[in-house]
């Protein structure tokens, strides 16, 4: 049996940032991360395509990007090393007054958090892409500071960090339950190990419902599939445009550099599931949202396809929090396709929590489990 301060229950790129900031903030922790994988970051975090927006329309959203923001924009002096971070920026669009109505707002409610987003007319879209329909569109928004970045290249920024500081990755352990002594969390085993420790964090991902299971906490995350499918390198398009994401159809477009051309969304309301097969019947929605916005893009030959999970919250936020019962218990996911870019922001409010007993960088409180039965709740409207 090992005996560690804090046990991390995934290997992830939150559960990554998670071990980072208690390591950074105290060295002579011991942090025991468990994945059950065989290597740490096949999850979740492997498929997301490296988005970081502030464009959302709640506060809590906004600020877990800023705060997340240099470990991105400023990486080599936060982390030692780039995450490959290009500011494209990120234009929304839509035909729909309704939409266009809580664009307005969003981006009122940005600037006056100091975002640099703005309204962009039509016009000015299609000289950022000139393949872009614009004549149907009522409007958008747009951010020069939003942008993309690796995401594998971050989680492997925070283990080395944290490995530095004495984090000990262990893999092939998957957690199959979680001990407690009357009110108090004791640990967690393993097929081969039992592991002690008076806190475990759960981030399993869109696993974190079972795990929460093992220990009676219910989790109202749910994991659902998200399909990319990745075309040729399209010489015709210019390297760098902003990631455009049509509103109405969900439909978003995430140029690769000279490389490829991803696409995805339309695929919001599917059942949830682990499954990551990939439903080549689904990309026809894919391809009638690109032909109407991108014409050229219908016509795109498609190199690959691929699927991955996220874990969605009813309201489009993370959950992070403390669980009341039992104690020691704590619970960071959800990010609902939000998670890689504000994995940084999680894992320093997390430290905060467990080594402070609450979170200092900003207020969390709308960020709990309790929020779900209190009714509490603020549902991000910039989804796709
Ligand atoms: C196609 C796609 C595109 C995306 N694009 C973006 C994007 O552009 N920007 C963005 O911010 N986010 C994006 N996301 C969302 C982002 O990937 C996730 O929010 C983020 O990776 C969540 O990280 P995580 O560490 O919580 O989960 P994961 O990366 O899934 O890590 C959880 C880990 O826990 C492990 N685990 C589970 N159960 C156990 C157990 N019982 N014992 C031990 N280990 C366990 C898993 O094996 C896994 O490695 C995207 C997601 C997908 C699928």
């Amino acid at each position: 049996m090992a005996t560690a301060d804090v046990i991390v229950v995934g290997g992830g790129v939150i559960g990554g940032s998670i071990a980072y900031h208690l390591l950074a903030r105290d060295p002579r922790l011991k942090v025991i991360l468990l994945e059950k994988e065989a290597e740490v970051g096949t999850g979740a975090t492997s498929k997301a395509t490296g988005g970081v927006r502030h464009q959302f329309s709640t506060e809590t959203n906004i600020r877990l990007t800023q705060l997340s923001y240099p470990y991105f924009a400023d990486a080599e002096r936060v982390l030692g090393r780039s995450v490959d971070f290009i500011p494209h920026g990120y234009l929304f669009v839509t035909t729909e007054p309704g939409t266009f109505e809580q664009l307005k707002k969003n981006v009122a409610l940005q600037r006056r958090r100091g975002v640099r987003s703005r309204l962009i007319d039509p016009r000015e879209m299609k000289a950022m892409l000139s393949q872009l329909v614009v004549d149907d569109l009522l409007g958008g928004t747009f951010c020069p500071d939003d942008g993309s970045a690796d995401p594998y290249g971050l989680l492997q920024g925070f283990l080395a960090l944290a490995r530095e500081r004495g984090l000990r990755v262990l893999t092939s352990e998957p957690v199959v339950s979680v001990s407690r002594e009357g009110e108090r969390v004791v640990g967690v085993e393993t097929p081969r190990d039992r592991y002690r420790a008076p806190v475990v964090v759960n981030a399993a991902g869109p696993y974190a419902d079972r795990v929460g299971a093992l220990v009676g906490v219910a989790i109202p995350s749910k994991p659902y599939r998200r399909q990319v499918l990745v075309t040729d390198p399209l010489p015709d398009f210019p390297e760098v445009f902003p990631l455009i994401v049509d509103l109405d159809t969900g439909w978003y477009v995430h140029r690769q550099g000279k490389s490829a051309v991803l696409m995805g969304g339309t695929d919001k309301d599917e059942h949830p599931g682990y499954d990551t097969t990939v439903d080549w019947e689904a990309f026809d929605l894919v391809f009638k949202a690109a032909g109407k916005r991108v014409p050229p893009l219908a016509d795109a030959k498609v190199m690959r396809a691929y699927a991955g999970v996220r874990d969605l919250t009813p309201d489009y936020h993370g959950i992070l929090c403390a669980a009341r019962d039992p104690q020691g218990f704590y619970i960071a996911c959800g990010f609902s396709g939000h998670g890689f870019m504000h994995s940084p922001a999680i894992g320093l409010l997390m430290a905060e929590l467990i080594l402070d007993g609450r979170a200092t960088s900003m207020d969390i409180g709308g960020l709990s489990l309790e929020r779900f039965k209190a009714g509490t709740v603020s549902t991000e409207a910039n989804m796709f």
